[in-house]
């Protein structure tokens, strides 16, 4: 028996046949103690309720659950993790809830109470879908109070790059104009299990009050996609074709034309956004 009175989750795995599925990247975390830390990244939850992707067997949600969270709200695609969640739910009465599906076709939030904390170990693929999902909802701030995000480590790097960072880019961009994003942790493969061939990180991501600096959303994103097309040409070259008069643009945002994206930090993107709206506008 363990800490909260459950199996190990070796023992839950072998009891409910929850052998790992490749198409759904399961890779599960099983030790205990880790995933405790994990749930120790967003802070105190007691008072908060937590949306939960993926959790497979349960290991991260039992150390949501064990940290205090008020409640926690797990989305899990693969039917066969009902019943090991379902133990979960008689070790915390009313305290966890299950949907069974696709995390990127369910509305959670009318089961959701604010603050809300999400928190996912998920494939790569989802992840980073939800993720740009996250930062780009309708109404900013958004429904959550933080972000603990399991990626490979490689795009945890892409996320909370800087200028003249090798993985400095569109995701960066988009995570550090609306929030505080930090690596709070890194994890070797042994950590999981089956072991996935790369490194994995944790992300932890803040909603700033409001975006770092003005700009049109859409066309912020306009720009740093093009930009970075070609992230080693000179924006005068890479940004042709934006608008008529592009180095004007660039000058009034106080970039030179020959400068590189990749050396260009959120608030030069911010100010070309908004003299490439200028000019459309006229
Ligand atoms: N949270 C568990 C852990 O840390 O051990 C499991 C992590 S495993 C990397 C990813 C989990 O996400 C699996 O349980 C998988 O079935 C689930 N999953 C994959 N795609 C999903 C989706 N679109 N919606 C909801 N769950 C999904």
């Amino acid at each position: 028996m363990t800490i909260d009175g459950l199996p190990p989750l070796r023992e839950v795995i072998a009891t409910h046949g929850l052998s790992a599925r490749k198409a759904l990247g399961q890779n599960f975390l099983l030790d205990l103690n880790l995933t405790a830390k994990i749930a120790r990244v967003p802070g105190d939850l007691s008072g908060a309720d937590v949306l939960e992707v993926g959790p497979g067997p349960g290991g991260l949600t039992r150390g949501l659950l064990a940290e205090g969270a008020r409640k926690v709200l797990a989305i899990e695609k693969d039917a066969r993790c009902l019943p090991a969640l379902q133990e979960i739910q008689q070790a915390y009465p009313g305290r966890l809830e299950v949907i069974s599906g696709d995390a990127l076709e369910v509305d959670p939030l009318g089961h959701l109470q604010g603050p809300i904390h999400v928190a996912a170990n998920l494939p790569y693929n989802v992840g980073t879908e939800l993720l740009i999902r996250w930062l780009t909802p309708a109404q900013w701030p958004p429904f959550w109070a933080g972000l603990t995000l399991m990626f490979q480590r490689e795009v945890a790097e892409r996320i909370v790059a800087g200028p003249g960072d090798k993985a400095y880019g569109r995701l960066a961009i988009l995570a550090g104009w609306k929030t505080k994003a930090r690596i709070a942790m890194t994890l070797a493969p042994e950590a999981f299990t089956p072991p996935p061939k790369v490194h994995s990180a944790v992300v932890h991501l803040i909603p700033r009050p409001e975006p770092l600096f003005p700009a049109n959303p859409d066309i912020l994103e306009q720009v740093v996609a093009k930009a970075f097309n070609q992230r080693r040409k000179m924006l005068r070259a890479s940004l042709k074709g934006l608008v008529p008069d592009v180095e004007d643009a660039l000058r009034e945002a106080g970039l030179a034309p020959t400068e590189r994206a990749e050396r260009v930090e959120i608030e030069g993107f911010a100010a070309l956004a908004r003299a490439v709206e200028a000019r459309r506008k006229a």
